[in-house]
């Protein structure tokens, strides 16, 4: 994303809109800027705030002579009085930071928007964890810290050397070179996003095995993680890693109820096997 210059009247409206801090008034310039190495592409400036088409030059006449009075120009706090932001042609490897950080974005290789993945959401139609396993998802950047692709690596490769499945329908998992290993692309290892989810399967009991791996790793990252561990529920509505993760200081509290009433397409999923707990 850009700012141009020559239509910028510097009112400081786009200023607390970016979730990175990425923008700023330059008060040598009297400009807004974008620090392009902060800028995840998440677009909220372009979108979120309304573009009107004020002259720039008449705009900054109005405010000097305002400001001779002790008074100011104030737009409405949700726009860009001149329509100063340009979308760059972004591309590769920086188009990365948009599919990852835009919501309106779809991801090209798992077709779901955002950060493209349904996680576990929908797991009574996917049937992607099944009786007897742990579904994880470790949710790096959320909310508006962000995270470079070479931290998501140390913590892939922290799990693959401890025996963890990626989930193939994952846009992270796609930009493995080794999903054996965890290893992720070099061209974008430097690439920042907004947020990014890395999902995993592995077997109820090596629950906590998992778990030390990543509060082992997270500390040491640049960023926040978040942790999510889901397993489908028996026929009474128990879940076998309620306790687990109890235990482990994560108490479970059932705050959020996806229903899938959507059509059942994985025929594997067992009757009893109706829903999931995160
Ligand atoms: S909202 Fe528009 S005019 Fe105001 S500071 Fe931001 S880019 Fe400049
Ligand atoms: S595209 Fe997003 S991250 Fe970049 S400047 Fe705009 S709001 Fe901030």
């Amino acid at each position: 994303m850009k700012i141009n210059p020559s239509r910028c009247v510097a009112c400081g409206n786009c200023v607390p809109i970016c979730p990175m801090g990425a923008i700023a008034i330059n008060p040598a310039t009297k400009r807004s800027e974008i620090d392009r190495e902060s800028c995840v592409e998440c677009y909220l400036c372009f979108r979120g705030m309304s573009q009107e088409h004020l002259n720039p030059t008449m705009v900054r006449a109005v405010r000097t002579v305002l400001g001779w009075a002790r008074l100011r120009f104030d737009p409405e706090p949700d726009v860009c009085p001149t329509a100063a932001f340009e979308p760059d042609d972004l591309q590769w490897p920086r188009v990365i930071r948009r599919a990852f950080s835009d919501v309106t974005a779809t991801h090209e290789s798992t077709g779901v928007h955002g950060r493209g993945t349904e996680e576990v959401k929908t797991n009574d139609v996917t049937g992607r964890v099944k009786a007897g396993e742990a579904g994880f998802v470790v949710e790096f950047g959320r909310p508006a810290v962000g995270v470079y692709f070479r931290d998501i690596q140390r913590m892939t490769m922290a799990l693959a050397a401890a025996g963890a499945t990626f989930e193939p329908n994952n846009p992270v998992t796609h930009l493995m070179t080794d999903a054996s290993r965890g290893t992720i692309r070099e061209d974008i290892l430097n690439e920042k996003v907004l947020s990014a989810i890395v999902e995993m399967k592995t077997s109820v009991d090596r629950v906590e095995h998992f778990v030390d791996v990543i509060e082992r790793v997270a500390p040491d990252l640049d960023t926040v993680v978040s942790l999510g561990v889901s397993s489908v529920c028996d026929a009474k509505g128990d879940n076998p890693i309620e306790a687990i993760m109890a235990r482990r200081g994560y108490p479970i509290v059932r705050g959020k109820t996806n229903l899938g009433l959507g059509r059942v397409t994985n025929p594997q999923t067992a009757p009893s096997a109706v829903g999931a707990t995160a």
